[in-house]
């Protein structure tokens, strides 16, 4: 199944989960009962991340078959960081095999404990440069990422649009949004590509607050922005998990509904590999 031909159909639901780390849960056992709790909530897809947080790159590749095997449709990230051409197309020929129809064409970032002097930009410097590659490798169905609110290391709002732009003139045929919590910057975002002609569809990424301490450390390192009402909470919250994930959970499901109310093409929940709180959100939200 072709996600953008979902997400032009109708309002999608997806969820995204990451491969365990290297040397943890090796029989994949944790992951699986993650995914068929998640399956119950019968989403359009499943997307599963690429080498980020330590996780390895094969291991990516078994957690998408693991997905298609249970008969869910998935989404498989690609990052351009470290790869040559040679490697990306083996990358490639592995996801054709297992039957993956959809990637997300990312750039990826240099790991933080990377040695000095490592190479790390080696045939594709930009998600746009990947997806051209891709398109003329296969017959995928290609996403990129988007950016409610800039990507930290851009100029402007106005030079992320036209670097969107250039990720569909280069394959990319949807866009899913990175992690925010105040619904007008994804909605301010989807006015300035229908000016600048980008009709692909947004599908907005929403990630629950469940530990207050542990979505601070995501707010800084993506520079979102965090409205006053979560940030109270969140502050009231810090040394309380329990009351935070209720909240965080209500948070969420208000924000989903605020945004399903619009019109929204899709909405993909960042799950940290967690099934209950997900289908706790969706159930408040009545979408599930
Ligand atoms: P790009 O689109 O290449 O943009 C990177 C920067 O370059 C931006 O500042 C952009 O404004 C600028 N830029 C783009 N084109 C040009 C141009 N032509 N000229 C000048 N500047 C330009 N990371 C992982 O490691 N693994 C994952 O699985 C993963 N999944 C993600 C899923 C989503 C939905 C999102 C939003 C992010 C994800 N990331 C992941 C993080 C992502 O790799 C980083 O945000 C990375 O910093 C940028 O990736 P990109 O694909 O947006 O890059």
């Amino acid at each position: 199944m072709r996600i953008d031909d979902l997400a032009k159909s109708g309002g999608t639901v997806s969820f995204e989960v990451f491969p365990p780390k290297y040397g943890m849960d090796e029989d994949l056992s944790v992951i699986g009962g993650t995914l068929s709790k998640l399956r119950g909530a019968a989403p359009d897809f499943v997307s599963v991340t690429y080498g980020a947080g330590g996780s390895s790159r094969s291991r990516a590749i078994e957690i998408a078959d693991l997905v298609i095997s249970m008969g869910m449709t998935t989404l498989s990230h690609l990052t351009a960081v470290g790869h040559t051409k040679g490697e990306m197309s083996s990358v490639l020929d592995d996801l054709t095999d297992s039957g993956v129809d959809n990637v997300l064409a990312l750039r990826g970032d240099i790991p933080a404990d990377s040695p000095e002097g490592s190479v790390h930009w080696k045939d594709f410097h930009r998600a746009s440069e990947l997806a051209e590659f891709v398109r003329f490798k296969g017959d995928f169905c290609i996403g990129g990422a988007a950016y409610p609110e800039g990507h930290r290391d851009s100029t402007s709002l106005e030079t992320d649009i036209s670097f969107m732009k250039e990720k569909v003139a280069n394959g990319v045929s949807f866009f899913i949004t990175q992690l925010f919590f105040d619904n007008d910057s994804f909605l301010s975002l989807a006015d300035r590509c229908r000016g600048a002609a980008i009709d692909a569809p947004i599908l907005a990424g929403i990630m629950p607050v469940l530990r207050a301490r542990q979505i601070f450390r995501i707010v800084e390192i993506s520079g979102c922005k965090v409205p006053r009402k979560l940030e109270a909470l969140m502050e009231r919250y810090i040394d309380d998990d329990v009351s935070m994930r209720e909240a965080g959970i209500d948070y969420a499901a208000g924000q989903i509904a605020a945004l399903w109310e619009k019109g929204v093409s899709g909405v993909h929940i960042y799950t940290m590999n967690k099934s209950a709180e997900v289908i706790e959100i969706l159930k408040r939200c009545g979408l599930r």
